[in-house]
């Protein structure tokens, strides 16, 4: 299983195996939300928009 590290705290966020671009995963630490990007078969993290939008926290 794949994962990157959190932009805010660096912690480990772990990438399911079937994840697709556009998907959004929340860091397990600082709860901050990311939308997955690929980018040459690679994933990067984008903060995710959350603009109008309630997650229900
Ligand atoms: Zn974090």
């Amino acid at each position: 299983m794949a994962s990157l590290s959190c932009p805010e705290c660096d912690a480990g966020i772990a990438l399911p195996s079937d994840s697709v671009q556009g998907e959004i995963v929340a860091c397990p630490d600082c709860g901050q939300s990311y939308e997955l990007r690929e980018s040459d078969g690679a994933f990067t993290l984008q903060a995710a928009e959350t603009v109008g939008e309630d997650w229900g926290e």
